[in-house]
């Protein structure tokens, strides 16, 4: 029984086959390129980015397992097979480190960290620059699954006043939850620091768009670390430009690596982060992927399935 894996080049092999054979010892862990590996032997994939078509080509094979929590880097291929599961990469370490990034992320931002950094480049010395403390900055979550609520939990309990939009009604403790389309509107209009932890689908593509920063009280700050396909970079630039947001810390981008050329790469305003929000380790995935094949392999329900109705 095969697991291919696609995740982190073929230098990362030894690596994950060492992790594997500790915890799974029955599976033939191979890398993507590998030639020796007959098509009809692969059960199990483990992918980031998978090649158009590939995986279509392994007839028997049983689960997708994604190196990523969001699921958009396998769908892109329209010729994955419909009826193999796909489990999302959530590990303990998962929204540990996204709670880590947001609350680093909220804290520089109310005090006006990216402003005191340009200045520093210029030996300008601002004192004006004193920010806002956390007890003041109210923090809006989009997106309250996984990685929302661990950031949600955090930031309350650093200080922050936190409120939260979801698609369905959450009872969180120190949270105000908004519910829908219909509570957005007010959920927006209270966020001073908006952060982005939503899947990407077909509702959320490009909602990060003029008309939603222009709801958002004047000077908010943005934080993105869901996926780039849902904020308009030309939109946010011109809210920069106008003040409407004050500054921005982006994780992930449409087309990573940000191109050189790209302005937010020089934006005063803003920090850019390589996707680095909730990095988790080979370990921690390889533990996740694991328990998730032997679930599978047991017949028992695995955990942090992709469902396709709902789109994540
Ligand atoms: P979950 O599936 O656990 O949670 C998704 C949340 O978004 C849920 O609260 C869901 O609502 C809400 N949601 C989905 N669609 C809508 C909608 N149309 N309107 C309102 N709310 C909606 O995902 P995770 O928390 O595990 O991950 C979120 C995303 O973060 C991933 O898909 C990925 O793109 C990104 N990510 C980024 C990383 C980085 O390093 N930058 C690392 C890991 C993930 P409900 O609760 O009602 O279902």
């Amino acid at each position: 029984m095969v697991l291919l894996i696609k995740s982190g080049g073929a230098e990362a092999i030894p690596e994950w086959q060492s992790l594997l054979a500790e915890l799974a010892p029955d599976l033939v862990v191979r890398g993507w390129d590998d030639p020796t590996v007959a098509p009809d032997r692969v059960r199990y994939a483990l992918v980031w980015e998978p090649n158009a078509g590939r995986l279509a080509q392994f007839q028997n094979l049983e689960l997708i397992v994604s190196s990523a929590a969001g699921v958009d880097h396998i769908l892109a291929d329209a010729t994955v097979p419909r009826h193999v599961p796909i489990v999302r990469m959530v590990t303990g370490e998962t929204g540990e480190r996204m709670a880590d990034f947001v609350t680093m992320a909220a804290y520089a931002l109310s005090r006006d960290l990216p402003r005191i950094v340009a200045a520093q480049r210029e030996q300008r010395w601002d004192a004006s620059l004193t920010g806002r403390m956390a007890s003041e900055t109210t923090v809006g979550i989009m997106g309250l699954g996984e990685l929302g609520r661990a950031s949600a939990t955090r930031l309350a309990a650093s200080g922050f006043q936190v409120i939260g939009w979801a698609r369905s009604p959450k009872s969180l403790d120190r949270v105000q939850c908004y519910v829908g389309r219909g509570e957005f509107d007010a959920f927006l209009s209270r966020s001073q620091i908006l952060v982005n932890l939503l899947p990407d689908t077909d509702e959320t593509r490009g909602i990060v768009d003029a008309s939603l920063l222009a709801r958002l009280p004047h000077g908010a700050a943005i934080v993105n670390a869901g996926r780039g396909s849902q904020l308009d970079p030309a939109a946010l630039l011109a809210a920069l430009d106008t003040g409407q947001v004050g500054s921005a810390m982006l994780d992930v981008f449409d087309v990573e690596p940000l191109p050189a050329n790209h302005p937010l790469w020089r934006h005063p305003n803003v920090i850019v982060t390589p996707h680095v929000a909730s990095a988790v380790s080979r370990r921690a995935k390889a533990r996740q992927a694991a328990a998730a094949i032997a679930a599978h392999r047991a017949g028992m329900p695995v955990p942090h399935l992709y469902e396709r109705e709902r789109g994540y």
